[in-house]
């Protein structure tokens, strides 16, 4: 699952990220409207949700969200404000945007309400993938094999997620890093190794194929 958070303040931002990083999302920052603007339409489809600060240098965050929604994109957006009156409230919601909260908040609200825009828009973020042997439903976040569930870290989950979207394709070490930590946190050099260690125990290591030094994959169609 992953969010993108747009704000320009450092401590909000460093704290977000943390917060969702801990949380089991994967996050990347940007912090003025112009990066929010590039970031939504050049890697459309990649993010699950946006918090999106209202005050932000370049464009402001009623203007990306204007732009965001003329193009199309339907991704949900809460919006992070320090003001809270209700004409602001209203030129939000005719914008576009689906929630909003008031700085400053407690982490667990924001959490809750990202939760419920996440299940709003479940439908509609993807259907449930296949291989041979494993399902897995991105609206529940979870994973069977054979149909017995099986129970996954935030990680795993993400890392099979990743790979199960595009069976049969390999992706690479730094391909996967880049979808489960995202594009501005370091990781340690042998993370995503861990990870698909700890995975294929879960899952079967069969249900993982490895080209040496060319990356990984689920199994396609035969
Ligand atoms: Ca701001």
């Amino acid at each position: 699952m992953r969010i993108l958070i747009v704000e320009d303040d450092p401590m909000i931002g460093s704290s977000l990220m943390r917060g969702l990083t801990d949380a089991g999302y994967t996050a990347d920052w940007v912090r003025d409207g112009l990066a929010a603007e590039a970031a939504l339409r050049d890697r459309l489809g990649e993010f699950q949700l946006a918090l999106l600060d209202w005050g932000l240098p370049h464009r402001s965050g009623i203007e990306v969200l204007r732009a965001l929604r003329a193009g199309g994109n339907n991704i949900p957006v809460l919006i992070l404000t320090a003001r809270d009156s209700l004409a602001d409230r209203v030129e939000g919601l005719d914008r576009g945007a689906d929630d909003f909260l008031v700085k400053p908040f407690e982490f667990a609200e924001l959490k809750a309400r990202m939760r419920a825009l996440l299940r709003r828009h479940a439908g509609r973020i993807e259907p449930p993938l296949r291989t041979a042997r494993l399902a897995l439903d991105p609206a529940s976040r979870s994973v069977s094999r054979d149909g017995r569930e099986i129970q996954l870290t935030a990680r795993e989950y993400a890392l099979l997620h990743a790979l199960m979207q595009r069976p049969g394709t390999l992706l690479s070490r730094a391909q996967l890093e880049e979808r489960i930590y995202g594009w501005s946190n370091p990781v340690e050099s042998n993370a995503v190794e861990f990870l698909l260690h700890s995975l294929r125990r879960k899952i079967g290591s069969e249900q993982i194929e490895n080209l040496r030094g060319l990356g990984w994959r689920v199994p396609g169609d035969k």
